[in-house]
């Protein structure tokens, strides 16, 4: 069984390199440091994954660069775009308390909006921000927290949301650099991390999730993103993560981001197999040190 889901830790946003205490969270060391761009992206990727980390005893952190500021509403009796960061903060602390995540840390970015969008330009904004301002508050993380794992989204961020790709690559930049004692030499403590993942997921299952959703009479609506660009190639995949009870975890993590949601989710009334089938799974490419994909996946991610 899972252990029950540790309140997250609070931190003020902007500031990465300190920790708070919690006394049943595990040591800060040898566990997980997931970083995404908004809220929500820690659940609907890889959230069973971190979940089963949390059960597994392992310390799970969660670098979140932006409070998801210009999201989409479901439903305007949940926020008005003035309340939106707070709300999607609360949805956001909401998710990591099913998860199980230990430390939470804002980085204190604004939401860039899709690209070519007026929010693009907001000097806030993520995809503005110093890349070395950035890095340098994941690297002061990982050099506090060595997790033996970094975990961040895929070169396309899924479906090419700027901040997606952004902090990708910010990520990715920073898990060499908190191993180089020539970089960021204010944060003390290099650390190699064992392996660095990006979450993926293979556009075919998208696709029967879709078809699946419509049969059921609640359909999915993708916006203006064509199937075509969301997700990667099966055939890139290295790493299929099985999830079983951590399934249901994943789901009422989902369900704390109630403002991504619409009003009605196709995984609140799935049958046992069909949420088995289609959260019961996740997807990796393992960056670090490199793994070709093959017949035979990895399943796990750590060592
Ligand atoms: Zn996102």
């Amino acid at each position: 069984m899972p252990k029950k889901p540790q309140p997250p830790i609070d931190r003020k946003p902007g500031h990465a390199a300190e920790l708070g205490g919690s006394q049943e969270a595990p040591a800060p060391t040898g566990g997980i440091l997931a970083c995404f761009a908004h809220p929500d992206d820690e659940t609907f990727g890889s959230g069973g994954t971190l979940a089963r980390c949390a059960g597994e005893g392992m310390r799970v952190d969660l670098a979140c660069a932006t409070r998801g500021e210009v999201g989409e509403i479901s439903n305007p009796a949940l926020a008005t775009k003035e309340t939106l960061a707070q709300v999607r903060e609360q949805e956001l602390r909401c998710a990591c308390r099913e998860l199980g995540v230990h430390g939470l840390h804002l980085l204190g970015y604004r939401d860039s909006g899709m690209a070519g969008t007026p929010e693009n330009g907001h000097p806030q904004a993520l995809c503005n921000a110093s890349a070395s301002e950035v890095v340098g508050q994941l690297v002061a993380l990982i050099r506090t927290l060595r997790p033996v794992v970094v975990l961040t989204f895929d070169p396309h961020g899924g479906y090419g949301h700027p901040d997606h790709v952004a902090i990708h690559h910010f990520a990715t930049e920073a898990f060499r650099a908190a191993a180089d004692p020539n970089r960021f030499p204010d944060h003390a403590g290099i650390h190699q991390a064992t392996r660095l993942y990006y979450s993926a997921i293979p556009r075919e299952r998208i696709r029967q999730m879709m078809e699946y959703a419509a049969a059921a009479g609640t359909p999915f609506d993708l916006g203006s993103i064509p199937l075509e660009e969301m997700g990667i190639p099966e055939g890139a995949i290295t790493t299929e993560v099985t999830l079983s009870s951590y399934a249901e975890i994943k789901r009422r993590a989902m369900q704390c981001h109630r403002t991504q949601m619409g009003p009605v989710s196709p995984f609140d009334s799935l049958p046992p197999e069909a949420l088995q089938e289609f959260l019961g799974r996740e997807f990796f490419i393992r960056a670090y040190p490199p793994l070709e994909p093959g017949p035979t996946r990895e399943e796990w991610l750590f060592p």
